[in-house]
């Protein structure tokens, strides 16, 4: 904990830090209080830039802009502990089998040594008594070598299976960490980074690359009609529907609450309009049904924003002209999709 969040300070900013929910409509919950008794006591730059720009543009604290807020600052830091956690851990096995293999050199010296004398005694006194002498000294000093070698094996063999065990921790935290809670696709954060990957290989080997962002339609009023509980299984059934007509190594992801983004590496803008129209399709010809109650649901549409990438462009660029597209499908009466018409769409590598 920061120094300067204990004492009279701390609780200085604690005050501050409410009296700013309460003034934003932020929920009291402990995930906001971390974010904003950070902001309150100025203790993270880049969060304190990110709450001061939403604040200026005026726009509210929704639910769902409080848990990305949280998820960005705070959940990776829960990774980050644990890497380094892991990373104590490792140093502190790996000094043990040091300490091991010291053990072990000291007793490699001492056998040669313990060998050496066995030599020199063989040749100076060969008689009965010294030679017996002589073969117990050296099964001893052989049987100390192995009990050695065993410890020193089963040291190694343990701290494998420590690393392998560290090793898949930290799979596990980095995998949930880059998952989307509620419907099992990939989150913001892995969204991201896949976008960031997909535009490092367009810009490397010339192939082109595609961006759909699809967000569904009236889903508040859907929300407002049904429940929230209701609509998360609407979310999972978008989810399910995009990660079904897109292709493997695609990345299909939940960057918001009900909106989501697919990356598209190696497609062209064709390709990903096909794909948009089969998920629109898909979306809006299943008719929904409560699963508690059974109850008919009626239809739910969704709308589509395609862009292909642009050589040199930016990431911001292109998520702009999808998300542009994606708003044109709103204006024009939702339930569909538009493509970037003016890109020039470079064929997929075959
Ligand atoms: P539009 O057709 O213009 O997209 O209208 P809309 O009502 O879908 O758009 P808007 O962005 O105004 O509303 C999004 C709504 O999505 C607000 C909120 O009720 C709902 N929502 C956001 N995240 C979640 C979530 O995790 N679960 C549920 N059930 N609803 C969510
Ligand atoms: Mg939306
Ligand atoms: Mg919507």
């Amino acid at each position: 904990m920061n120094g300067r969040l204990l004492g009279k300070e701390g609780r200085e900013f604690a005050h501050k830090a409410l009296e700013l929910m309460d003034q934003f409509d932020v929920a009291p919950t402990p995930e906001n209080y971390a974010v904003w008794i950070c902001f309150a006591s100025d203790t993270n730059p880049e969060l304190c830039e990110t709450l001061r720009t939403h604040i200026e543009a005026g726009e509210a604290f929704s639910e769902t802009v409080n848990a990305e807020l949280f998820e960005q600052y705070f959940q990776w830091k829960a990774i980050q502990d644990a890497i380094l956690e892991s990373g104590n851990l490792m140093s502190r096995e790996l000094g043990a089998v040091k300490q091991s293999l010291e053990a072990a050199e000291r007793d490699t010296v001492a056998y040669g040594k313990a060998l050496e004398g066995a030599t020199h005694e063989l040749v100076a006194s060969p008689d009965a008594a010294g030679m017996k002498r002589l073969v117990e000294s050296l099964v001893s000093a052989t049987a100390r070598m192995q009990r050695r070698s065993q410890a020193l094996e089963d040291k190694l063999q343990a701290t494998s299976n420590e690393v392998t065990k560290l090793k898949t921790h930290l799979e596990r935290v980095r995998e949930e960490a880059m998952t989307d809670a509620l419907t099992g696709i990939a989150n913001r954060k892995r969204f991201d980074e896949a976008l960031r990957r997909a535009r490092r290989a367009a810009e490397s080997d010339g192939t082109p690359m595609s961006l759909i962002l699809c967000d569904i339609d009236f889903f508040k009023r859907f929300n407002d009609t049904w429940g929230h509980q209701t609509g998360d299984q609407i979310i999972r059934f978008v989810a399910g529907c995009l990660t079904r007509h897109s292709l493997e190594h695609h990345v299909v992801a939940r960057y918001g609450g009900e909106e989501f983004g697919i990356v598209m590496p190696n497609t062209d803008t064709a390709t990903a309009t096909e794909i948009a129209e089969k998920i629109r399709k898909t979306v809006e010809s299943k008719k929904l049904l409560r699963k508690s109650t059974n109850e008919d649901l009626g239809n739910i549409t969704v709308s589509l924003g395609i862009a292909g990438y642009r050589d040199g462009e930016s990431i911001e660029e292109l998520i702009e002209r999808s998300d542009a597209n994606l708003y044109k499908s709103k204006t024009e009466g939702r339930n569909r999709s538009t493509s970037d018409a003016s890109t020039a769409s470079r064929s997929a590598a075959a």
